[in-house]
């Protein structure tokens, strides 16, 4: 059973529409992150799902029962979701004991309080009022704020943003153990691709109110559906082609299979810098270098693949730091090389 589902959810703001045939199911337990740029409905989607926007057209289901649909809506707070924003805001005359503990319906709210106010690390501070906090202390007081009722599902939108890195890392991982354990279901919104990579069992890719892929990351990172998602990991070279009557498209960096293309059909080569391989069996492709950055365990090369053509830029793990004008040869990871539609 689902622990959040939300069924062919589409909602507009007048003529605009943020979110457009959403369909994504997320287990008791699981962390699904949903990513995209600026404005692609990240945050309509969280609001949709928390109540505090009503759903126009769709469903919303939350363990198993229908929270939304074209005929009602379920108040927020009867939906058993915990909301973390950036702009979390803590009740500024209660302590910051009495602010966790207040949407604690249970007889022992203020021990439960306590609890997730250590789980955060700071059991110490309940009796403190939030202007004594920091901005990043009063962030992770949200934190527990939220966790402490156990939702059932747990809407987070860059909760973490406001940490600085040494906490956000220690901060993010216990609180997505804590909320795994007490299986809620977690949305959680970051610009992030490599938070996506590392905390969600799925990712959902948005954009323009699209979910444009929605699977695991090792999907994610293998087989992107377009060419917007596999840029979302790392910028990538880019060459455009004619796929052939043989069903490939030649290049300046060689010929790649286009499958699914017509031959005529205008194609977008991507290939990842670290899809770059120093080759010394003489098969490589002949290449000069432009010039050399060393980044720490890998290196940014940017190799020259003749006169007027565009560059090649390479990551290279170990690392190579050629001089300017050296003459290579490299090979391509055909892994890490995609063809999509122009
Ligand atoms: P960000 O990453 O910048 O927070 P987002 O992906 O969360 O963006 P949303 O806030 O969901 O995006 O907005 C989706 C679209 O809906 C945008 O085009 C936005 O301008 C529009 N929108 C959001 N809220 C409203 C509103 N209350 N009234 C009118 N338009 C809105």
């Amino acid at each position: 059973m689902a622990g959040l589902a939300f069924s062919n959810v589409t909602h507009r703001f007048g003529q605009r529409i943020a979110v457009e045939n959403l369909n994504i199911e997320i287990e008791a337990g699981e962390v699904v992150c949903l990513l995209g740029p600026s404005g692609c409905g990240k945050t309509t989607t969280l609001r949709l799902a928390a109540g505090l926007e009503i759903l126009q057209q769709g469903r919303i289901d939350i363990g198993g029962r229908v929270v939304a649909d074209e005929r009602g809506s379920l108040a927020p707070e009867k939906r058993h979701v915990g909301l973390i924003f950036q702009d979390y805001a803590l009740f500024p005359h209660l302590s910051i004991l009495d602010n966790v503990a207040f949407g604690i319906t249970r007889r022992d709210a203020l021990v439960e309080a306590q609890a997730a106010l250590d789980k955060v690390g700071l059991g110490d501070r309940g009796r403190s009022f939030p202007h004594m906090l920091s901005g990043g202390e009063q962030q992770r007081v949200a934190l527990a704020r939220a966790i402490a009722p156990r939702p059932a599902v747990m809407l987070m939108d860059e909760p973490f943003s406001g940490l600085d890195v040494r906490l956000r890392d220690r901060v993010r991982d216990e609180t997505l153990a804590l909320l795994a354990s007490t299986g809620a279901a977690v949305l959680l919104v970051t610009h992030d691709p490599e938070e996506a990579m590392r905390r969600a069992r799925r990712i959902a890719l948005m954009r323009a109110g699209w979910v444009v892929q929605l699977g695991t990351p090792v999907e994610f990172y293998n087989r992107p559906a377009d060419a917007g998602a596999a840029r979302f990991f790392a910028e990538a070279n880019a060459f455009a082609g004619i796929v052939g009557e043989g069903g490939r498209v030649e290049t300046s960096v060689g010929g790649f299979a286009a499958p699914g293309l017509a031959p005529g059909a205008r194609a977008e080569v991507l290939i990842r810098p670290h899809a770059i391989r120093i080759d010394d069996s003489g098969a490589g492709q002949s290449v000069r270098v432009l010039r050399a950055r060393l980044l720490g365990a890998d290196s940014l090369v940017e190799f020259s693949l003749g006169e007027g053509l565009p560059p090649l830029v390479a990551r290279l793990t170990p690392p190579h730091l050629p001089p300017a004008g050296t003459e290579m040869r490299i090979s391509l990871d055909p892994g890490q090389c995609f063809v999509f539609a122009a």
